[in-house]
């Protein structure tokens, strides 16, 4: 299989909580590379922006609001697979369906405040990987 990219962020209660090593050494443990990494604290419009997908839905005020509360970092991880292998190791977006050893299982608060998003689809990964990077800013 050819090397794969994905988009990451490292959400408000991870990065409030300092624990953005943590997760990305449990990026690293499962074999997936930063190949891009920046510290924001995005605005309300890239915040709504980003999750546009979800804007029906009756939690979007809620996670707009969550994702502007503290600062996030937003990065590109490349490897194998990387897509799936993210969402393996992100585990279930509600923590306590998250399997043991995943990010959600160890670090997540809640479904709403839970650590980190990753990428779904090789489509939705590189539209977000654009929305937030520019392509000198990814070094592979
Ligand atoms: P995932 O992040 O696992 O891909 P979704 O794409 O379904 O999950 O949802 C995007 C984000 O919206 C979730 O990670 C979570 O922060 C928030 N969210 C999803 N469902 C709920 C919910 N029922 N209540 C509050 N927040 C939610
Ligand atoms: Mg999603």
């Amino acid at each position: 299989m050819a090397l794969e990219r994905t988009f990451s962020i490292i959400k408000p209660d991870a990065t409030k909580r300092n624990l953005t090593g943590k997760i990305i050494a449990k990026f690293e443990e499962a074999g997936l590379r930063v190949v891009a990494s920046k510290r924001i604290h995005m605005t309300r419009e890239q915040a709504e922006g980003f999750y546009a997908v979800h804007k029906e839905r009756p939690f979007f005020g809620e996670l707009v609001d969550f994702m502007i509360s503290e600062p996030v970092v937003v990065q590109v991880l490349e490897g194998e697979d990387a897509i799936a292998k993210n969402r393996e190791v992100m585990g279930a977006t509600n923590p306590a369906d998250a399997a043991e050893g995943t990010i959600r299982k160890e670090f997540a608060l809640s479904i709403g405040e839970n650590s980190v998003h990753g990428s779904d689809a090789p489509e939705t990964a590189a539209e977000e990987i654009k929305y937030f990077f520019s392509d000198d800013e990814i070094v592979g």
